[in-house]
């Protein structure tokens, strides 16, 4: 089975050659380049292509895969929204993803970026290698009794609430899954509103944890955030479309939030895993989010852990050899 990996990084390679002993029928040619409908040229040729979440496999790439004779797309990521799935599938393409990879690694991430943007690290970090040793506006909250609302309980959702419990803090959340007679419900020890406005309205934290589908694309709106606490501290490691990024940006500009931690964003696709130190950027949106000092942003790498990049690889060439 010969693989071409696309958008390939070092990382990849060490965790993809590490496991690749124990498949023997499979070769993988990395390439860093990202899928595009000019790039697709290059997996004449090749069984399977293996993608990540930047890749962009349109209806016209699937076209071409399924001309070139690729009979498989491996996602090796959770997500698929970034496939044309129907073309794929009318097509006879087999699209496979890993469905799960240690969700405690993405949770952990959240974790990071709220503690970062609610006792301020970024800048104490580089106010002491400065030599500034002040402390003013690093204040926080005290997280310990606090409550936390979680949008989407599914695995990273359940372990983001694992932790934040581990802190002390109170756990509330929605995710139409869980469903009730009445206006809430306790699982687990987290107490469901039935609708998100619950959630908004009582939440001094605020996490998403919800897969990008058109029902959920801008599920934080100026109506959504106009219903949240004033202070609130806003984080996403799920995936930038749930946020109308405009809304955010004009609700911090008047100072809604106390602060707010990003790992994925609108318009992050020309920027992800990419070194553009040397480049102006075109993209507004990330120049207008880290110019808020109470905004972090990272650049999609809340899986990026040595157990979640093991996993990924073994369960992508497992979906490779068809192994369930
Ligand atoms: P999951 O499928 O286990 O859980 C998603 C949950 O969201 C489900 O329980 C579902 O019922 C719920 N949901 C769906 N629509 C909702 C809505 N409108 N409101 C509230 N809840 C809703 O998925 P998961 O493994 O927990 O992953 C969640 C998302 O995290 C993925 O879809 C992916 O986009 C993202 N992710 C990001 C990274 C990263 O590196 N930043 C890594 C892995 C996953």
């Amino acid at each position: 089975m010969k693989v071409l990996m696309y958008s390939t990084r070092s990382y990849d390679k060490i965790s993809f050659r590490k496991e690749l002993g124990n498949y023997s029928n499979i070769e993988i040619k990395f390439t860093e380049s990202q899928l595009n409908l000019t790039t697709v040229e290059m997996a004449k040729g090749f069984d399977a292509i293996c993608i990540f979440v930047n890749d962009h496999c349109t209806t016209e790439v699937v076209a071409k895969l399924h001309e070139f004779g690729v009979k498989k797309i491996l996602c090796r990521c959770v997500g698929t929204n970034n496939v044309d799935v129907n073309e794929a599938v009318h097509r006879g393409l087999g699209v496979y993803n890993v469905p799960a990879y240690s969700p405690e690694s993405v949770a952990e991430h959240a974790l990071a970026l709220l503690m970062t943007v609610n006792r301020h690290t970024h800048k104490a970090y580089n106010r002491v290698r400065d030599n500034n040793f002040s402390l003013t506006g690093l204040s926080g909250y005290c997280l310990y009794g606090k409550t936390v609302g979680i949008i989407g309980y599914g695995k990273i959702g359940k372990a983001f609430a694992h932790i934040c419990r581990g802190l002390g803090m109170r756990v509330i959340g929605y995710d139409p899954m869980i469903k009730s007679d009445m206006s809430f419900t306790i699982v687990d020890d987290v107490f469901f509103y039935s609708t998100p406005e619950g959630v908004f309205a009582n939440a001094d934290v605020i996490s998403l944890h919800v897969p990008l589908l058109d029902s959920t694309k801008h599920m934080i709106n100026k109506e959504t955030i106009s219903k949240m606490k004033d202070g609130v501290i806003l984080i996403n490691v799920s995936r930038g479309g749930l946020i109308d990024t405009e809304a955010l940006i004009e609700a911090n500009k008047k100072g809604k939030f106390f602060g707010i931690g990003l790992d994925v964003y609108e318009g992050e696709d020309d920027n992800v895993f990419t070194n553009h130190e040397d480049d102006i950027l075109m993209n507004c949106i990330t120049s207008r989010l880290t110019s808020f000092p109470n905004v972090v942003v990272t650049s999609h790498q809340a899986f990026l852990t040595d157990v979640a990049l093991e996993q990924i690889a073994k369960k992508t060439l497992d979906n490779c050899i068809g192994k369930q």
